[in-house]
């Protein structure tokens, strides 16, 4: 007979029932919330999430849910937010350590790879063109001069944020014949070595870039890295591709820059806002010019399969009373281990 005493809050499951029959045949009582896929613009009140939470020992988020400290300090069982996919900007990452709870994400190579290769795919389509010639081909065009791309070769990919997707998309542009630079304060030259990346400062990726590709993580620090003031320092023939965080970019100023021309293109997959609004000014842009994916353009079964896999590991770890490895916030376990080092039965 199981015992069903460990209790894990999917708040935002995917259509993935084997990742609860999973948990289940460990002996954990699963709660779940409204499914991301079913309910992809649904924000929890907060109360509503609380009642969701109630006592539950691990909370899995999906991107949709906040976490703010009000909700961490009154769901008092939780030891551990994890998310099966990279990005934990909806979790107060800040407010979990001081209350000694634990915050990890799964950043499975499926998925930064997935996202590499689908920036690859975005300067390409931008630089090619793509949009608008298959728009005048439909429209009963054929080829015309004005509407011919560009040679990738010997152009300047510059990369913001190199970290496992930066790099990645590094390692997949090799061969491409192309010069890659990166702007990124926290890698040395010898973590990078081999890769072919010349690092720069910010003010020279943002002169010399041909594609600005933008792969940090969402921080105080990173918040509007890009408004009027970079991309007028930009190439007025450069693209810019976004598909990190939406609040990386400031969006505003960037329609503006787009609709007067600044640069010539851009691509993005994230927003300030997600789901993007249907009155939202990169709505009113040339679509020929300005790629818009659903914050999903790196998706994929396998990563999403694989980081729910790795998710479910990392819970059964913090219901046996381990801090996983890959902790975003290993400063938390001294604090955690006093109040949940036991294992739950
Ligand atoms: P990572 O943590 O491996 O890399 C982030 C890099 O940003 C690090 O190397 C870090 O040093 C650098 N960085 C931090 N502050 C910086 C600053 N001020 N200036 C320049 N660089 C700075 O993260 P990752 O796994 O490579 O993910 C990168 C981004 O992609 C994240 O924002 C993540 O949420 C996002 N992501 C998006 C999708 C999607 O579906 N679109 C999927 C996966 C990841």
């Amino acid at each position: 007979m199981v015992n069903l005493s460990k209790k894990v809050c999917i708040s935002g499951p995917t259509d993935r029932p084997w990742v609860k029959a999973q948990l289940s045949a460990n002996g954990c009582h699963v709660v779940l919330g409204k499914s991301y896929e079913g309910f992809p613009e649904h924000h929890y009140y907060e109360a509503e999430l609380i009642d969701l939470i109630d006592n539950s020992d691990v909370l899995l988020v999906s991107s949709r849910e906040r976490v703010p400290r009000s909700i961490l300090e009154e769901c008092k069982s939780l030891r551990g937010v994890v998310k099966a996919s990279i990005g934990v900007e909806n979790v107060d990452i800040k407010a979990a350590t001081d209350l000694g709870i634990l915050v990890c994400n799964c950043p499975v190579l499926e998925n930064f790879v997935g996202v590499a290769e689908a920036t690859v795919g975005l300067i390409v389509a931008l630089m090619k063109r793509l949009k608008l010639n298959e728009q005048d081909l439909q429209q009963g065009g054929w080829k015309k001069e004005v509407n011919t791309g560009e040679l990738i070769l010997g152009k300047t990919i510059g990369i913001i944020g190199l970290g496992r997707v930066g790099r990645a998309v590094a390692r997949r542009f090799q061969g491409w014949d192309v010069q890659i630079i990166a702007y990124d304060p926290y890698v040395k030259k010898v973590d990078i070595q081999g890769l072919g990346v010349d690092l720069v400062t910010f003010d020279e990726v943002l002169r010399r870039s041909d594609v600005l590709s933008l792969h940090v993580v969402l921080t105080p620090e990173t918040h509007h890295m890009i408004g009027l003031k970079e991309i007028k320092m930009m190439k007025s023939t450069a693209y810019l591709v976004n598909t990190s965080r939406g609040g990386v970019i400031n969006q505003e100023e960037l329609s503006q820059a787009l609709r007067k021309w600044m640069i010539a293109g851009a691509a993005l997959d994230v927003y300030e806002e997600e789901p993007l609004a249907m009155g939202n000014l990169l709505r009113s842009i040339d679509p020929t010019r300005l790629i818009l994916t659903p914050h999903s353009i790196g998706n994929s079964p396998l990563a999403r399969d694989s980081g729910h896999r790795m998710a479910i590991q990392i819970i059964l770890t913090l219901l046996e009373g381990e801090p996983p490895s890959g902790v975003l916030n290993p400063e938390a376990i001294p604090r955690w281990r006093q109040r949940f080092s036991n294992p739950l039965p």
